[in-house]
């Protein structure tokens, strides 16, 4: 026995007020389809049907109709639901009814006496909308895929932009300290004077400890870059990191006289289990950065606790931050203010560094500042670890 081949699903909507004229054209196609169809006679019988029922495969149509007619219908189709295929069936109504009808977005006219026609017209008619619906899907997709192909170009552009800006900020940064060994050096070889040497080879310290600085620091960003960042945590004593830290700094606030101001820390059993060696760059980097853009005033920092978390804050009273600059900060090789930072030195990786040091313990990064009035940043590390 013959495999009875499996009919192809048609829902279709046939606006015609002569019950003959239905009859036919739902028995040409029964022997083709497994219908679904709805017949309606008026114009508000088209619009409920259109605007409430979903998914119509096909608009059949008939030309001439109780107080409208096929141009009326497909403006309605065309505004509700413009991907539905519209076929008109009529008697003749002349080339030019018939071919402003097309025009208008019908996608084919049938004579009532060429039916013959019809599967073969509602098939084809089908299968080009379901390829226009591809195309338009790929077309979208491609859009897409420009838009995401035009950030991606921006953003190598940027990106490569500020590494141009890096690499002459660093070299800049690189040939300051060398100098200064270099010019210094040459005078402690010349000079005679016990107190003047005493002088150059303190300069000459201090610009290996700034060289050893800049180094430590781009070997830091290649390494986060890289995601070969390694904790190493232990229990960590605060009241003996902040110590060091203000240990380590006091000299540089002196010679400028700014106060550096180690507030007390809450709870004097204040143990935390973390990286030492990161949280204390955190510290230093907020710390220094608050020595570099304050002149006048102090710089404190010091510890609050929350219930999951410690909050660390650095606070300064220096030249503040402008609004715009506010997203840019925490960027690689950035500085609020390309031009004007170069006045303090730099190369826009201490704040980057700091904040992949703090989202690698688990915390946050933010801060808080009024240009002209100082800034206050603040880091978080999570009491539970992981
Ligand atoms: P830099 O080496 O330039 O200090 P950072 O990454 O530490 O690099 O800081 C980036 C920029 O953020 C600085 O150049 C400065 O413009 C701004 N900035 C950082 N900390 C402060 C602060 N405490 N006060 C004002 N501006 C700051």
């Amino acid at each position: 026995m013959k495999p009875k081949s499996i009919k192809q699903r048609l829902h279709l909507i046939y606006l015609e007020d002569s019950p003959m004229d239905v009859a036919i054209v739902r028995d040409i196609l029964e022997d083709e389809f497994e219908l679904d169809f709805v017949s309606v006679a008026t114009k508000k019988e088209f619009e409920n049907q259109l605007t409430t029922s979903a998914g119509f495969d096909i608009i059949l149509s008939d030309y001439e109709l109780q107080g409208f007619d096929a141009r009326e219908a497909l403006g309605i189709a065309k505004s509700c639901c413009p991907d539905i295929p519209f076929i008109c069936i009529s008697g003749t109504i002349g080339e030019e009814n018939a071919v402003e009808l097309l025009r208008l977005g019908a996608v084919d006219y049938i004579l009532k006496d060429r039916m013959a026609r019809l599967v073969s017209s509602i098939k084809r008619a089908i299968q080009e909308e379901k390829e226009k619906k591809k195309l338009d899907f790929a077309q979208q997709e491609i859009k897409e895929q420009n838009k995401e192909l035009l950030k991606a170009k921006q953003k190598a552009e940027e990106s490569d932009r500020l590494k141009s800006v890096f690499l002459s900020n660093m070299s800049h940064e690189i040939r300051t300290p060398l100098n200064g060994i270099l010019g210094f050096s040459e005078l402690l070889v010349i000079s005679n004077d016990f107190q003047k040497r005493e002088k150059y080879a303190s300069i000459i310290r201090e610009s290996c400890q700034q060289l050893t600085q800049i180094i430590d620091s781009v070997l830091d960003i290649s390494l986060i870059e890289s995601n070969q960042i390694q904790l190493t945590k232990t229990d960590v004593d605060l009241q003996k990191t902040f110590s060091y830290v203000h240990t380590m700094l006091s000299p540089d606030f002196e010679r400028k006289g700014i106060q550096l101001v180690q507030n007390d820390i809450p709870n004097t059993n204040y143990v935390l289990f973390t990286d030492e060696r990161k949280l204390t760059q955190i510290l230093l980097n907020l710390i220094k950065n608050g020595l570099k853009f304050t002149n006048e005033g102090y710089v404190e920092f010091g510890v609050d606790e929350t219930e999951k978390s410690y909050v660390f804050y650095v606070r300064d009273t220096g030249i503040g931050i402008e609004d715009a600059e506010r997203k840019v900060i925490f960027e690689r090789f950035r500085q609020a203010d390309e031009g004007s930072a170069r006045n303090f030195g730099g190369a826009g990786l201490g704040l980057p560094i700091s904040k992949s040091f703090v989202e690698i313990l688990g915390g946050e990064i933010w801060f808080k500042s009024k240009p002209g009035k100082g800034s206050t940043f603040y880091f978080t590390i999570p009491k539970t670890q992981e």
